[in-house]
């Protein structure tokens, strides 16, 4: 079978290529996905006690007008509308986020500390770059915020030597609050909130966020093939093999399946040059836990980041507070959802890990002792590409593979198809893959 554009993947990205491609009629296409699922890492799940989970705490948020107008037509008045209140548990205490503007809720000493920080980062100027994020934390944010949050939630996170990373996909899209800002809101007790492009954010009614990606597949549901994984792509004779045995050529492709695996696995005869650019990609895997308990807690926040190393987690979704049919009995449970990684610096025990992601409940106060009896589930799931690492040798590496597959008709679209984790959000995805398709058609 022969299609003018194939698309491998209905995650955001190939769903965003699909949604571009569905407008027009002249051009024959498919999408071939490799689950038994649409919408990749922004799908929903429902355990067997009736909990829905997502693949840790997405929220949508966009700048774009065209993905909020495809939202809003996809949910409907299914699209609950929420004001974040999130927070970083440190120093005992949960802060609300971002810490550099709310540090005077700090205990006094660690207070100090990020002020004094601040104020010698403001002293010293921007000479001096840093030559890696390991650097640049502390040249920006000054030591204390580095010691009390940043470094070791991020060394947390992302399971990478920090100074094996860039900080290009950060600088500038910080809060960096004056000194004097800070001490004026320590004075008058106050503190910002607000800041950010996430500070209100939409979320699905019923469903989870898989929701939206489900409702928007529907719209082209005759044009997606499930369980159809590409094994073998052959860019000189533009082919496609699945790994059920099925065969399709095409004029161009779009890929939204992780480009280290692509070109390491799937490409036929990369040569030595693809095989090196594509070992110059690194990610990180990571564990999503859900803890149903019957009883509500009762808040209305929805996440937190936990730097503490004593915990597994490095952040929590309250997910009962985003949608109260995210829980079989609403208004008489509460789930959390809690993100683990489990790169390379970290190996966790799956066997163990729901256990130790209570214990990190309690000890942090998200649950009391007491709630242990009232747990009625606990769900677990493996991420084997949870986020691209922003690496020095990212850029370097991305440019030869772009090259060579712009060359065969080839586009490598979305979180893990781009590889850049500051284009990596189900927005940013879907309008890669949308224009990807606008550009071969
Ligand atoms: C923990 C976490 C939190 C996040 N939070 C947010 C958030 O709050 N807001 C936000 O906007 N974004 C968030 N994201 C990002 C969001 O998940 C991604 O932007 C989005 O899912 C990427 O879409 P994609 O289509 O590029 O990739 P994916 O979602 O990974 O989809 C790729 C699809 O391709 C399929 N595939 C792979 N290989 C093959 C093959 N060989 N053949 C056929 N099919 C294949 C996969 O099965 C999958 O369905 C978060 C991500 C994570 C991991």
């Amino acid at each position: 079978m022969k299609f003018d554009v194939v698309v491998l993947g209905a995650g955001p990205a190939g769903l965003g290529a699909g949604y571009r491609l569905a407008e027009q009629t002249r051009a024959s296409w498919m999408i071939f996905e490799a689950a038994g699922r649409v919408g990749g890492l922004s799908s929903s799940r429902v355990d067997a006690k009736g909990f829905t989970w997502d693949i840790g705490g997405h929220v949508i948020f966009s700048k774009s007008p065209l993905f909020n107008g495809v939202v809003e037509r996809a949910l409907g008045p299914d699209a609950l509308t929420h004001t974040r209140e999130s927070y970083i548990r440190t120093a005992g205490r949960f802060i609300p986020f971002p810490l550099q503007n709310n540090i005077h809720r700090l205990p006094l000493r660690a207070m100090r500390e990020c002020l004094d920080g601040l104020i010698a980062v403001e002293q010293r100027g921007n000479a001096q770059q840093p030559a890696h994020f390991g650097e640049w934390i502390p040249w920006r944010l000054g030591d204390g915020i580095a010691r009390h949050f940043m470094m070791p939630y991020n060394t947390k996170l992302w399971a990478c030597p920090l100074n094996e990373m860039g900080y290009y996909w950060i600088d500038g899209r910080i809060s960096v609050p004056a000194s004097a800002e800070i001490e004026q809101a320590a004075k008058d007790k106050t503190g910002n909130h607000t800041w950010g492009p996430n500070a209100t954010f939409r979320f699905p009614r019923r469903g989870g966020t898989g929701a939206l990606f489900n409702n928007i597949a529907a719209g082209f549901a005759p044009h997606i093939r499930l369980r159809h994984e590409a094994a073998r792509v052959d860019a000189k004779r533009k082919t496609v093999t699945f790994k059920n045995g099925n065969k399709v050529s095409y004029g161009s492709l779009i890929t939204t399946a992780p480009l280290d695996h692509f070109a390491q696995k799937m490409l036929a005869a990369p040569g030595p040059d693809l095989l090196r650019a594509a070992s110059g990609l690194q990610h990180n895997s990571g564990l999503v836990v859900g803890i149903g308990i019957n009883r509500l807690i009762k808040n209305s926040r929805c996440w937190a980041y936990f730097p503490d190393p004593s915990v597994p987690f490095y952040r929590v979704t309250y997910f009962s507070n985003y949608s109260r049919l995210n829980v079989p009995r609403p208004g008489a449970q509460t789930s959390f959802m809690c993100e683990i990684s489990a790169g390379t610096a970290q190996k966790r025990n799956a066997s163990t890990i729901v256990k130790e992601t209570v214990d990190g409940l309690v000890k942090s106060g998200l649950m009391r002792p007491d709630d242990r009896r009232r747990i009625d589930s606990g769900w677990m799931m493996k991420v084997p590409y949870l986020y691209p690492i922003p690496s020095l040798t990212r850029d370097a590496a991305l440019a030869p593979l772009e090259k060579h597959l712009h060359g065969h008709d080839i586009r490598s679209v979305g979180r893990f198809g781009g590889w850049r984790y500051e284009t990596g959000n189900m927005d940013h995805s879907f309008l890669a893959g949308h224009e990807a398709a606008s550009a071969f058609l």
